[in-house]
């Protein structure tokens, strides 16, 4: 059994606290918003968090997973969808028909891949986030950062269907906090130059999770994605 009362409780005090933190740094709190990520969670989980009606929506980071929540979600409890973790070409057309943004385009390909989807969809403009690998941890997803701007340029020339919202990243894994505020810094420092260098506004600066959305937030972050704080510990990532 879910406890209903604890999940909405716990969207509460986050939303709490994303207030605090904005306010300390000087940031306005509607500036920031709260993507509760759902991997892992079955729907009885998400429905209270999506019931308090706090939510920017919900993060998914597999197609299929995704897919199978959004047909059996029950109607009444209004909610968007979006794709965070890493997508393989072959599941863009899925992944574009379930989701209302994806957060994880990492590659020039995968976008001249939706690019054309989107618009044999009727989906333009599709809102996407170019996912930076800012710790340049090998196992993470994400374009290096000295690869961002070439990437956000060829997207702008070659993917009118894509809007190029922001840039998003995962913080290192390391427990010091002070590689965790260089990472979230360095993504703000770049997606400012790329801003100035392109024009585009690239106002999404999509950071922070359970274990470090203060930092993020003081950096900039205007998305923050919240699993386990929300809905409890996950068996698997
Ligand atoms: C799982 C995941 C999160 C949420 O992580 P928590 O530590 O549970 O808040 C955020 N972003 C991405 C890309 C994830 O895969």
């Amino acid at each position: 059994m879910v406890d209903s009362k604890l999940v909405e409780d716990r969207v509460f005090s986050i939303v709490a606290e994303i207030k605090d933190i904005s306010l300390r740094s000087g940031r306005d709190p509607k500036d920031v918003k709260l993507l509760a990520v759902s991997k892992t969670h079955p729907i009885e989980t998400l429905l209270p968090a999506v019931d308090t009606g706090l939510l920017w929506g919900l993060g998914e980071n597999k197609v299929q997973e995704g897919e199978s929540k959004v047909q059996d979600w029950p109607e009444g409890h209004p909610v968007s969808w979006h794709l965070i973790g890493h997508l393989q070409r072959n599941k863009a057309r899925k992944a574009l028909s379930l989701f209302s943004m994806i957060h994880s385009l990492d590659s020039l390909k995968l976008g001249e891949t939706m690019d054309r989807l989107v618009k044999e969809m009727g989906l333009s403009p599709y809102p996407v986030l170019v996912e930076v690998n800012t710790s340049g941890e090998a196992a993470k997803h994400g374009v290096m950062p000295d690869d961002a701007l070439p990437m956000v340029l060829s997207l702008t020339e070659l993917c009118p269907n894509l809007e190029v919202l922001g840039l998003m990243t995962v913080g290192p894994l390391s427990d010091d906090r002070s590689d965790t505020a260089r990472a979230f810094e360095s993504l703000r420092l770049l997606r400012d130059r790329i801003s100035i260098e392109t024009g585009l506004p690239l106002r999404e600066p999509s950071m922070g999770m359970s274990g470090d959305f203060d930092l993020a937030i003081e950096q900039g972050s205007t998305v923050v994605r919240i699993g386990s704080s929300i809905f409890g510990v996950r068996e698997r990532r």
